[in-house]
């Protein structure tokens, strides 16, 4: 046996992965990834593929930046990690200083997490919490969409919209009042004209907040595109539009830029575009530059005020894990906004967003693609079969087989439903976008016409 033959045996015999069904994982041999460099993954057999979805959308730079290596290593030097609950550390402490910064100019304060999730769970509790401090506990109810995706914890799978998550975990989850999702919206009913549908959408939240505003906490979205429900782009006006809805109705409006954050959508923060200065913003995965997990929460400064009292009442906000501001996280979090900060970085996105743009035009019209869709520097590609025109049967595992196809001929990327995603590292060069869309069209194509 192997080395590699060996860890396939233990992984599919201990190793319990995340959204995976186990049953089937062993099928295909597992892929184990031993090492990576740059934008590129090396297995154990030391096989070598572009990683076309940054790991999980979060490896901003690449793998092994140096810069992100060094601050690593030399935070290891001070201190691997020192609790938040009555101390601070100096990374934390310029990272929320850096933070608050850069996000929209309503934000003032900065809570750190871990992941995504829980950047949303906390800002759900601040939310909740905030107007309970207010004291007007009646405001208890979330706002959210159809087809949402703001992580997998409780809260946060409450305000998403996933049908299948809530039929399994529904009685676990608190009650929340949805709204269309502005692409479905766009599509379905308004024969794809962008301004009538965020005409429309508006209409809807806005006759929502007329009759339950006053029960309602918050309104949640993701940062102008619901990402894991298939890269589905807001039409234009709808981030501001809901910004104007909520301050005039008082609702808090909290924006979940876990996915489109640190430059995904072509601007650092995907808010930028609409000059959205939400009250709660989540931030995850490219925080750390994909290196350790470190998420965080930015509150605007009313938020915070009504958190605070003297010591001994209640208003404080319960909230904090062993891991909180980690300073290895927070230190290589610090050098990922050094890069951002010298501008190359953001500088060269126009230009790559436009090449994956036109290489995605070659997918159009195909008998073995649906719909091809783009937000900034991610992409999804439907896969079809071209005897039915519609996704192949989902026992069938076809896009599992294409994702390995194209892995063997040296790109690393993975299915999402009927879809194949490209979410490079942003550090993508335009060669390599080349290689990734020539790569997954050859898998594509392959076999069927
Ligand atoms: N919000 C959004 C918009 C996301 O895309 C994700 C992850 N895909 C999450 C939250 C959850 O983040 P995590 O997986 O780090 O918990």
């Amino acid at each position: 046996m192997t080395e590699t033959e060996e860890l396939r045996e233990w992984d599919r015999r201990y190793f319990w992965h995340p959204f995976t069904q186990m049953q089937c994982y062993g099928d295909d041999d597992p892929w184990i990834i031993e090492r990576a460099e740059g934008n590129y993954v090396y297995d154990t057999e030391g096989h070598r593929c572009l990683d076309a979805i940054a790991s999980l959308w979060c490896n901003i730079h690449g793998h092994r930046h140096p810069r992100l290596d060094a601050a690593l290593i030399a935070q290891i030097g001070k201190v691997a990690h020192s609790t938040a609950l009555g101390a601070s550390n100096p990374p934390a402490i310029h990272l929320a200083k850096a933070l608050v910064e850069i996000t929209p100019a309503s934000l003032q304060h900065c809570f750190f997490s871990e992941d995504g999730s829980e950047a949303v769970e906390v800002a759900i509790k601040m939310a909740a919490q905030y107007w309970c401090n207010l004291g007007r506990p009646e405001k208890h109810l979330f706002l959210t969409l159809d087809n949402a995706y703001h992580g997998d914890t409780v809260g946060a799978v409450s305000v998403g919209g996933f049908p299948l998550f809530h039929a399994v975990y529904g009685h676990l989850l608190f009650p929340t009042l949805r709204l269309p999702s502005p692409y479905v919206l766009q599509w379905e009913d308004c024969e794809g004209d962008p301004l009538q549908a965020t005409t429309a959408w508006l209409a809807t939240l806005e006759s929502t907040l007329q009759d339950q505003g006053s029960e309602i906490a918050a309104l949640i979205l993701e940062g102008g595109v619901q990402g894991a429900a298939g890269i589905l782009p807001f039409p234009p006006g709808i981030l501001a539009g809901a910004q104007r809805l909520c301050r005039a109705y008082e609702v808090l409006l909290i924006i979940d830029e876990v996915a489109t954050g640190f430059g995904r959508s072509g601007k650092l923060f995907s808010c930028e575009w609409e000059s959205v200065e939400p009250d709660l913003l989540a931030l995850g995965k490219g925080l750390s530059g994909g290196y350790l997990p470190l998420a965080a929460t930015l509150a605007a400064e009313h938020v915070y005020a009504a958190f605070l009292a003297p010591f001994g009442e209640t208003r404080q906000f319960y909230y904090g894990h062993t891991y909180t501001a980690n300073p290895l996280a927070c230190a290589v979090a610090l050098e990922n906004l050094a890069l951002f900060a010298e501008g190359a970085v953001l500088a060269a996105l126009p230009g790559k967003i436009a090449q994956l743009r036109a290489g995605l035009q070659r997918f159009h019209g195909r008998s073995w693609a649906g719909e091809v869709r783009q937000f900034g520097m991610m992409a999804a590609i439907a896969l079809r079969d071209p005897r039915t025109n519609a996704p192949y049967p989902y026992a069938d595992r076809v896009e599992y087989a294409v994702c390995r196809r194209a892995r063997e001929m040296g790109v690393y990327s993975r299915p999402l439903g009927d879809l194949l995603t490209i979410v490079p590292p942003l550090s993508v060069t335009a060669a390599e976008i080349d290689i990734i869309l020539n790569t997954l069209y050859d898998a594509m194509a392959e076999g069927r016409s």
